[in-house]
């Protein structure tokens, strides 16, 4: 039995009123399961007694999705365990591990790269299966979302991306079987390649027997990095639906997930490059050069000043290598690949490109080893720290202060265009603002950091306007961080009063009374 807490959540429970958007919400109450039937008993009384139930993983959403509105809360932190190991039946050369959805990136990367499980309770299929992982590896899990405390089940909600989803794709793509806890308590299991849609109609039986038929929405996604609203596709598998549903469908109980070969080689090299024409020429060509990167990432100048001064400030930030003085952007490109030779032959012809859009090749950072790799990777992960950084010191003048981060993703052919408006805006509004991201997938995060609240409604008032530009060119207003409860404006915008009309017909369908996170996405 799972103990449900009243109280003074407020007083007791105050973490768990937020997630890394800084939205504070309200809750009456907090359960932590610790397994499946617990979640059941718990959203069951739930939905009796007409209480909203916001689901959490671990909180590092940046969208609001795991911020109670009220209700209960129910935190998935305590469910760790991973369960199961077994060779891919549809790929042989991979494995799929079932994981509690609280299993953490970081833990889940450090047991796979150590080969080492908790295997307590495991099968001897599961013990098999591990010992033919330990001697064919080594594997690994490509969906890389910056911060290795997101958990499972929060990345399959959200459908999280990364630095390596240029190469690998979103976490969509590795999700093989789910288990999922309805607002009423019922349960569904769906694997991929066995429920589907037809066409876009669908019938799904709980395990107690019920039947729950519908409609997929009519509109088509869009071919960019996507992570807004509903996935829809004709004979899809139904799995997929969940997958980027932020909770609004569901509770994601237990994930398989599929680990592919990790690459023998993994090298990475930060480019600085003299202006943004520069860069964008860089990146266009690298794109099409032979070699597919694992990862192009973006830093504007601004990004660069903003380590350089969070480097002379701030300890924490100690570890990052000094930035030249004189360049203006920096790129990041990662390659994979079997064997040392191919890779050192992708580096050294991304180095002619650099070189012939004006970088200068003694200043480039390389990586070679995971120590240096490691070093690179703080790097780039520094930028949305120092962001936070900068913002949480602005709001001790004023508390409602929120940085207005952008997610949006276009296509290959608009990218110069989007950037151009973008600092373009920025520039004739004199806002404060960084801008960096996946460039590789056309995706750079607009960073807008207010510093009075006149600012911050010019700021909204730009996103907006931005967002119905990259829709207008085919684009996504959010490729991997989510809709949450900040972005249903943009949401709304992308897919038409149709779009989120049959988006709400198909949650009736598993949530009848809009029990479970409430709130996002409509
Ligand atoms: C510094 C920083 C960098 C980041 N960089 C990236 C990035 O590069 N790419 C990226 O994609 N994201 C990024 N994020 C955002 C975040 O890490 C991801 O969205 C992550 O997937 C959220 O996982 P979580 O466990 O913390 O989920 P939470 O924040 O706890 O929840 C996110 C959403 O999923 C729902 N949810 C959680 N668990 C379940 C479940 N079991 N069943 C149903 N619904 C559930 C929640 O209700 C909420 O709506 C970044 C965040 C930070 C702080």
């Amino acid at each position: 039995m799972v103990a449900t807490i009243l109280g003074n959540i407020e007083l007791d429970y105050p973490d768990y009123l937020r997630d890394e958007s800084r939205r504070i919400g309200t809750a009456q109450s907090i359960s932590f399961p610790v397994s499946e039937a617990q979640i059941v008993e718990t959203v069951a009384e739930m939905f009796a007694n007409d209480v909203p139930v916001t689901i959490q993983g671990a909180r590092t959403g940046i969208a609001g999705g795991a911020v109670p509105d009220g209700g209960h809360i129910l935190n998935l932190s305590r469910m760790t365990d991973i369960t199961r190991m077994r060779r891919s039946d549809s790929e042989p050369d991979s494995f799929i591990i079932t994981a509690q959805p609280g299993v953490l990136l970081s833990q889940l990367n450090a047991a796979i790269a150590a080969a080492s499980f908790d295997t307590t309770n495991w099968s001897t299929e599961s013990m098999d299966a591990l010992q033919a992982f330990r001697t064919t590896g080594p594997w690994f899990f490509p969906p890389d979302p910056t911060e290795t405390s997101a958990a499972i089940g929060g990345m399959t909600a959200c459908n999280a991306s990364g630095a390596r989803t240029f190469a690998y794709g979103p976490t969509r793509d590795y999700v093989e079987r789910i288990r999922v806890v309805l607002a009423d308590g019922a349960t569904l299991e769906l694997t991929r390649g066995r429920e589907k849609a037809d066409g876009r109609t669908f019938s799904l039986h709980t395990e107690s027997g019920s039947i729950l038929a519908g409609r997929l929405p009519s509109y088509a996604m869009p071919t960019v990095k996507n992570a807004a609203g509903y996935f829809a596709a004709d004979d899809m598998d139904m799995l997929d639906l969940f997958v980027g549903a932020e909770g609004t469908l569901g509770v994601l109980s237990e994930i398989d997930i599929r680990l592919v070969r990790a690459p023998h080689e993994v090298w990475g090299v930060v480019s600085f490059l003299p202006s943004s024409t520069a860069t964008l020429a860089f990146v266009t060509r690298t794109r099409q050069a032979g070699a597919k990167p694992a990862a192009i990432e973006y830093f504007d100048s601004r990004s660069l000043d903003l380590l350089r001064a969070a480097k002379l400030e701030n300890p924490a930030f100690s570890e990052i290598p000094d930035l030249p003085q004189s360049c203006h952007t920096a790129v990041y490109v990662e390659y994979h690949g079997s064997d040392e030779d191919a890779v050192s032959e992708a580096v050294m012809a991304m180095s002619e490109i650099m070189v012939e859009c004006g970088g200068n090749e003694d200043a480039a950072w390389l990586a070679s080893s995971a120590r240096e790799l490691e070093k690179l990777k703080a790097f780039r992960h520094a930028v949305p720290e120092a962001v936070n950084l900068v913002i949480d010191n602005r709001r001790k003048e004023n508390s409602e202060l929120t940085k207005l981060g952008t997610d949006m993703a276009v296509p290959d052919n608009a990218l110069e265009r989007i950037t151009e408006i973008y600092s373009a805006d920025l520039q004739e509004h004199k806002l404060d603002y960084v801008m960096f991201g996946h460039i590789g997938n056309n995706h750079i995060h607009v960073n807008v950091l207010p510093r009075n609240m006149s600012e911050y409604a010019v700021g909204k008032e730009l996103y907006l306007t931005w967002a119905r530009e990259v829709i207008r060119l085919g684009g996504s207003v959010s490729a991997e961080h989510g809709i949450g409860k900040l972005k249903s404006v943009f949401l709304r915008e992308m897919f038409g009063e149709q779009g989120i009309a049959e988006m709400q017909a198909v949650r009736r369908v598993f949530d009848p009374k809009s029990i479970l996170n409430r709130g996002n996405l409509f």
